[in-house]
């Protein structure tokens, strides 16, 4: 009998996309998704252990699905990700009935270990201290008709004090040029028309083939991909961001002109004690060199506050930063301790009122400059790609949402001469700004342009692309990639 699945995923976007290789990975297995509203017959917890309360999170899920499983025995729970690297055994002696539990570094084990769970009928614990296979060598059930992740590179070298990343993701494993490209080159086939480029440092790709301009480069050789109309990355360390990627945004003309570069924070001390190798005077000057080639550029950041020791006069000097940064948005985090992490164990832990008052002041800050920011663009013309379920699709005013180039969220109307049938996710429009909020903008006139696309064909049928993950090789950029044809499973429901 067929059996059904479901994935609830937390934390980052590298997250995310495991979970697309997961459901990949179970859907090649027979698996079918759960249809909402349904109990599925395995459920997949695919867990994060650097947000707060990660814990807590996993076994209150846990929690939840005890009943069921004990009202249905032939139900399995697997749990992966982050916290199960972290944690391995103790799931299972904390929550008995959880059937199987994988790490970060064997996700293409989680359709066998489920096989064994039931045929032995015993929990399966299996985790791997290095990359059994690069999870993009695996097939995915991609989330989105119009917009795709792509890794370059898992695990990270660095050694931030408060991250507990690369104890739990390993050393940093670059893939080959020419299967990101070919992968590129797969989704785009599918109608695709946007993808980001993932890593944890993005910029220090090609550290382990000898290549240290290669992030430059791969941006460049997405310029050609025919059908490929924006390429975005996440995330750039400060400390390894040179100017040829800087030149490559701005010279490869599907590179939206986006930048998100974590400062984390402004004080010169905090950064040597969270083991950030940049100060902030090469964090800004860094903003200059983008700005004086990307004037229209978004640059947006990930700060923490109330790091152990951070006086008044560091915070200060983060304000001061993110003053002259002019930030279009920022991530801010209040710091909490994650076990296992060097941080957790300094001295000087603030008071949770300090790091509070000191978080205020920042939010409100850099929400004023948001706005400043995003006012600056009405009346100016924004070519939006429609999303789907994002941010508020006011029933009253019947707006939809969309991402401008440069990244920031944008409300329009979907109205107008040019509107040729329904505008649906996946399409692109073009709007003129007419309001602006802290965290979006708002385009209620007529639209000025309207694209109809394959991505919002296949976003209306209910299409997502599949990829089946065919390693390719490992051709460099010399090479031709490999045809997009053999990495590409067709989409399908
Ligand atoms: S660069 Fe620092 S914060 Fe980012 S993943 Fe690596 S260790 Fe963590």
């Amino acid at each position: 009998m067929t059996r059904s699945y479901q994935i609830r995923t937390f934390g980052c976007q590298m997250n995310v996309h495991d979970s697309e290789r997961l459901a990949g990975q179970l859907e090649d297995a027979g698996y079918v998704p759960a249809a909402e509203g349904e109990d599925a017959d395995v459920v997949v917890l695919n867990t994060c252990a650097v947000r707060e309360n990660a814990d807590n999170k996993l076994y209150g899920n846990l929690g939840h699905l005890r009943p069921r499983k004990t009202g249905n025995p032939g139900m399995q729970i697997a749990v992966g990700g982050c916290l199960a690297q972290k944690d391995r055994g103790e799931i299972v002696r904390r929550a008995p009935w959880v059937d199987v539990v994988f790490g970060t570094h064997n996700i293409g084990s989680l359709p066998v270990l489920l096989e064994r769970a039931r045929h032995n009928r015993e929990a399966q614990v299996e985790i791997l201290e290095s990359l059994e296979t690069f999870p993009s060598t695996l097939p995915a059930r991609r989330e989105s008709a119009y917009s795709g992740w792509v890794s370059i590179s898992v695990g990270c070298n660095n050694t931030c004090t408060f991250c507990i990343v690369p104890s739990l993701r390993g050393k940093e494993r670059d893939r080959r040029p020419g299967e990101v490209l070919a992968e590129v080159e797969a989704l785009v086939a599918e109608g695709v028309l946007e993808v980001t480029l993932l890593g944890q440092n993005v910029n220090s790709y090609g550290v382990e083939f000898g290549d240290r301009q290669a992030f430059g480069k791969l941006l460049r050789a997405c310029g050609p991909v025919e059908g490929l109309e924006r390429v975005r990355f996440t995330s750039p360390h400060p400390a390894a961001f040179t100017d040829d990627v800087i030149d490559a945004m701005a010279e490869t003309p599907n590179v939206c002109h986006q930048l998100h570069m974590p400062l984390q924070s402004g004080s010169d001390r905090v950064l040597r004690q969270m083991r950030r190798s940049y100060r902030s005077s090469r964090f800004l000057s860094i903003l200059d060199r983008v700005r004086e080639a990307m004037p229209d550029a978004a640059i947006t950041t990930d700060i923490i506050v109330g790091f152990p020791g951070e006086t008044d006069e560091d915070f200060e000097q983060t304000l001061e930063v993110v003053r002259q940064a002019r930030f279009a948005s920022a991530f801010t985090f209040q710091y909490s301790k994650r076990p296992g992490t060097p941080a957790a164990e300094m001295e000087g832990q603030l008071p949770k009122e300090v790091v509070q008052e000191r978080y205020d002041r920042l939010v409100a800050l850099q929400d004023d400059i948001s706005w400043q920011e995003n006012r600056g663009l009405v009346g100016s013309t924004v070519e939006l790609l429609v999303a789907t379920g994002e941010g508020r699709k006011d029933s009253e005013t019947r707006r939809m949402s969309g991402r401008a180039r440069d990244g920031r969220l944008v409300h329009f109307t979907p109205e107008g001469s040019c509107v040729d049938g329904a505008v649906r996710p996946g399409d692109v429009v073009e709007a003129t700004v007419t309001y602006a909020a802290p965290h979006h903008l708002v385009a209620d006139g007529p639209l000025l342009s309207h694209r109809r696309t394959r991505a919002g064909d296949n976003a209306e049928a209910g299409l997502r692309p599949r990829t089946s993950g065919v390693s390719l090789g490992l051709p460099s950029f010399g090479e031709p990639p490999a045809s997009a044809a053999a990495v590409s499973g067709g989409c399908s429901r």
